[in-house]
């Protein structure tokens, strides 16, 4: 039984402009660096499905749906935010995004996957349950909390979040829902400005200064997360992986590295060994410099699937 890679073509043809560091590229990037280090042998291939108004009505208004479907181009650009913007293809690759989720989850609980890696774009942390931004259309890793608990019946799951930036859309869309737990680092005085007051007591938020660095990441998620995570022994993990907190990604000055990557997948994984007989889907949210992003996620995807 290996671990799951989830992907679909329609995510690379998304596009926000040339200069646009959300870039097609990510995609390829990724893909081509796990490849080479010879990760993707080890894993099952999946093509994302598009999510279906079900599934995206359980982590969003349908009116925020619908909406979003209105904005589609038939050419050019629709700006959707100062930093978002859809093309043709966009709607589409943000159900294949969401779909990725919803299908990881299903090859997990079913037993049919220990754990899926979805390289999906666009991301999804910043979409909140009635709006788009920041990068983000829907909140993937949310619908697939939600598909999780509202279809496979689960009673606890848990988010843990370490993209430089708040996941300010899942806390939006999760807080308030005792079924779920999320954990979240993140730079402070970056966008999208907020996170550093808990929305909810399901929330286990660390705001980080700018150039604190890897020892402070590393004590938010050993006194922060994993006490929290313990107590609340959830039955599934998922991952809003973001790798824009790189120290040479000029998105975040966290000044992480790949080797804070691959430590925070092991005590992720750690938890989940312990709690939830190793179920954990992850799900791609930033990182802008192709080769710390690349390099960034085959270190996450090593621990995570158990090669290291
Ligand atoms: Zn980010």
């Amino acid at each position: 039984m290996l671990p799951a890679y989830i992907s679909h073509p329609d995510c690379s043809k998304h596009e926000m402009g040339a200069l646009h560091p959300e870039c097609p590229d990510r995609i390829a990037a990724i893909r081509d660096h796990l490849l080479i280090k010879g990760l993707l042998e080890f894993m099952q291939p999946h093509d994302a499905p598009l999510a279906t108004e079900e599934q995206l009505g359980r982590a969003h208004a349908i009116h925020h749906v619908h909406e979003v479907a209105a904005l589609i181009p038939e050419s050019g650009y629709a700006q959707v935010d100062p930093d978002t913007w859809m093309n043709p293809h966009s709607y589409r690759a943000a159900l294949r995004s969401a779909g990725a989720a919803v299908l990881a989850t299903d090859l997990v609980v079913r037993g049919e996957a220990p754990v899926a890696f979805c390289n999906v774009r666009p991301p999804g942390h910043h979409a909140e349950h009635d709006a788009a931004g920041g990068f983000c259309f829907f909140n993937n890793v949310a619908v697939g909390i939600r598909h999780a608990l509202d279809v496979h019946g689960l009673e606890r799951v848990a988010l843990v979040d370490f993209d430089v930036h708040h996941g300010n859309g899942s806390e939006d869309i999760l807080c308030g829902d005792a079924r779920v737990l999320m954990c979240s680092t993140f730079e402070t005085n970056l966008y999208p400005f907020c996170g550093d007051e808990p929305r909810g007591p399901n929330m286990v938020n660390i705001g980080l200064a700018a150039r604190s660095g890897s020892d402070a990441f590393r004590e938010a998620v050993d006194w922060g997360w994993i006490p929290a995570l313990d107590a609340f022994r959830p039955q599934m993990i998922f991952i809003s992986a973001g790798f824009d907190a790189h120290r040479e990604d000029d998105m975040g000055n966290l000044g992480l590295v790949e080797a804070d990557y691959e430590w925070v997948t092991r005590r992720i994984m750690e938890v989940a060994n312990r709690h939830a007989g190793g179920r954990v889907v992850s799900c791609l949210e930033g990182g802008y410099v192709l080769s710390p992003l690349a390099r960034s996620v085959a270190a996450h995807v090593k621990v995570l699937i158990g090669a290291d």
